[in-house]
């Protein structure tokens, strides 16, 4: 079986596991058409299938299914011996038999309750089984089972399923808020939503102001750094050398002793 094949077969039933509960294994229920089918095109029903669905199967049929194909005669007894290798499943005809059709459509009824997946050449049969959501359908293509894509009412069932089981999960979720608040007094009030908004420019993107430097300070603050604005009001303290201090009162003695 080709990945592509076998990616689809996985992901249509895990469609039907995960909405409408079905579980391996699986319970196909096979018409004489498909047995007719097999038949021309020389294949092995149940070793194909569980290569096709590659997990354990429940093969069945009904007692109307073979009780017609009896009556069809010996043009389809070579189907019928390969009917017959299936498990007969009860249908509530026993006492008076339908048509293998009529049959197969009653098991499935309103929902497929019982989870069947429908095997069958018959496109009529598949028509009505296509209405019934949650019903996977299973036909020969050329000689290979095919599992056909979900039907629009299984989607549409699937998908209402989940609007519910949400809508349900906020009810509990609000229903756990009141019993908190009634039992234990606590306040869970949901807060008003409020939009965040920006409050202004994004200060990372802005261009930094210049600072305005006066003239005194900067005379004051020769050399001194403007990334320290609260050195600009102090004094700066300039050291002399001590040969020039030296120098200077020498000088100084000098003048005063002329005077
Ligand atoms: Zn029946």
């Amino acid at each position: 079986m080709k990945i592509t094949q076998k990616r689809k077969v996985n992901r249509y039933m895990s469609f039907f596991r995960n909405n409408f509960g079905f579980r391996v294994p699986y319970q196909v229920l096979i018409d004489g058409t498909l047995c007719l089918a097999a038949l021309e095109g020389q294949v092995r029903v149940s070793e194909q299938l569980i290569k096709y669905f590659q997990c354990e199967l429940k093969l069945l049929t009904t007692q109307c299914v073979i009780l017609e194909m009896e009556k069809l005669g010996s043009t389809v007894n070579g189907a019928l011996s390969i009917c017959k290798q299936f498990a007969v499943h009860k249908c509530g005809h026993e006492k008076k038999p339908i048509t293998a059709s009529k049959c197969l459509e009653s098991m499935i009824a309103e929902n497929n309750a019982n989870r069947y997946i429908i095997a069958t050449q018959d496109p009529s049969l598949r028509e009505i089984a296509r209405a019934v959501p949650g019903t996977p359908i299973l036909y020969l293509h050329i000689r290979s089972p095919t599992l056909e894509k979900p039907s629009q009412q299984s989607n549409e069932l699937a998908g209402l399923n989940i609007k519910t089981s949400i809508q349900s999960q906020g009810c509990t979720m609000e229903r756990l808020r009141l019993i908190k608040k009634q039992e234990l007094g606590l306040i869970t009030e949901k807060k008003p939503f409020k939009r965040r908004r920006a409050k202004g420019p994004n200060p990372l993107s802005c261009k930094k102001k210049k600072k305005k430097t006066c003239i005194r300070e900067s005379v004051v603050n020769v050399g001194a750094s403007s990334s320290h604005p609260q050195r600009t009001n102090r004094r700066r303290r300039v050291k002399i050398a001590l040969h020039i201090r030296q120098e200077l009162a020498s000088r100084l003695n000098v003048s005063k002793t002329s005077d």
